[in-house]
């Protein structure tokens, strides 16, 4: 093996951007330290200094809005994970995906969105970007890259996807998709929350900006809120760099940078165990009579199965299902179990289970869910590294309890 073979991303994910002696520390730390201070000395007063030449590579730092050490690590691993020049670290998977969107779109423009994407962007673009910026916002059914096609106009300037989706785990076809956009002045932004870059990287497909929730499994343990954005584009990049340390300043805070860094260090060894467990709670649920279907890109019954194979390189630890009975089944169903614990959120290393029409998409209005396929009864859940053979019987749990229907609910 010479220098110029890439490293593996599980190498990548253990020690990018955090060398001995090279991460603001003397002492050779081998764990990047947290930097807590908000503004850095200068070595003198130097009149001619523009802050955009200020470099973090060369330990070169001013205030902590615009780059701190800590972040800087992180923000180096993040860039490398997903195979782009610059990585940007935020507060939040929102103040990523609302200064990413900001850096691109102008009152006026178009941007074409998936219909099925996490409730919270959905309602960024609905109630800021239509109401408040005059963005024109489509949304389509983006399983079928004709749809996409369809929606372009010449005003549009961003295409959004996420892939798979929250909560039926549906996919787009990212690398066809790219190709629509490409001879377009357009960007085309993926949100790869979901799949992590362990499983798939878009940019490689030809996405031009990748974002994330680092809460979920980049981060990995449920203990920090916080958000990314990759790309390899110099003009996005600029522009992102300026609204993430001057124009909008949702920055990743020093302590959650350092617990991102290192919950990423385990991405490869949790991602694998989570589609190992989520494959076998999606075949047993698949078995089970009170289960009238089940949503998880791994199994073959997936109508995107076939494309989850081509652009993926695993299929994840999150799944859908949809449970035959009412609301009060779902209620009885998820209250009996102990193993998952009733709770929003998804790539923790613990196992997270919610239904969406009450929880994550309550804020979707009735119609809007049922034209998203969202029941009363689809229950979405995370699946964790906790051994499988307990997941299991918690789940039979929930169907015991789903079993002893209250008299009243019973004929
Ligand atoms: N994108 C996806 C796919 C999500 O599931 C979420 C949150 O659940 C977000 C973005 C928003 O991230 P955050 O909660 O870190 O702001």
């Amino acid at each position: 093996m010479d220098d110029e073979t890439p490293r593996s991303i599980d190498t990548v994910a253990v020690t990018e951007g955090e060398a001995p002696f090279e991460t603001g520390s003397e002492a050779g730390d081998v764990v990047s330290p947290i930097h807590l201070s908000s503004t850095f000395a200068l070595p003198g007063l130097d009149t001619e200094m523009r802050l955009e030449d200020v470099d973090p590579d060369a330990g070169e730092f001013v205030y902590g809005r615009l780059s701190n050490p800590t972040r800087h690590t992180l923000e180096t691993r993040l860039a490398a994970l997903e195979g782009g020049a610059y990585g940007a670290a935020f507060a939040s998977g929102t103040a990523a995906i609302f200064t990413t969107l900001l850096s691109v779109v102008e009152p006026g423009d178009h941007l074409v969105a998936f219909e099925d994407l996490y409730a919270g962007t959905r309602r960024m673009l609905d109630d800021v970007f239509v109401s408040r910026l005059d963005i024109d916002v489509t949304y389509v059914d983006a399983t079928d890259t004709e749809n996409v096609a369809a929606a372009l106009r010449p005003e549009t300037t961003m295409v959004w996807m996420e892939s798979p989706t929250n909560p039926k785990l549906a996919l787009c076809d990212i690398g066809g998709i790219a190709e629509l956009v490409a001879d377009r002045d357009a960007v085309f932004g993926v949100d790869n929350t979901f799949a992590s870059p362990y499983f798939q990287r878009p940019l490689d497909l030809g996405a031009d900006v990748v974002v994330h929730s680092t809460t979920k499994y980049l981060n990995g343990h449920s203990d920090a809120v916080a958000g990314a954005v990759v790309t390899d584009d110099d003009t996005l990049a600029e522009e992102l760099r300026f609204l993430q340390q001057v124009g909008v300043g949702g920055v990743s805070s020093p302590f959650d940078s350092y617990l991102v860094t290192r919950g990423i260090k385990t991405l490869a060894a949790r991602m694998e165990r989570h589609e190992t467990n989520a494959l076998a709670v999606a075949e047993f649920l698949e078995s089970r009579p009170e289960v009238t279907a089940v949503y998880y890109p791994g199994l073959e019954s997936h109508p995107d199965h076939a494309l989850a194979r081509e652009q993926m390189s695993g299929f994840g630890g999150i799944l859908s299902f949809e449970l035959d009975g009412d609301i009060d089944d779902a209620k009885r169903f998820l209250e009996a179990l102990s193993e998952f614990t009733l709770a929003v959120s998804v790539g923790g290393v613990e196992s997270l289970i919610e239904l969406p029409a009450g929880m994550t998409h309550e804020p979707l209005s009735p119609a809007e869910r049922e034209a998203l396929g969202i029941s009363d009864t689809l229950i979405r859940a995370s699946v964790g590294i906790e051994g499988t053979a307990d997941l299991l019987a918690d789940l039979e749990r929930g169907f015991d309890a789903m079993a002893k229907r209250s008299p009243a609910s019973s004929d």
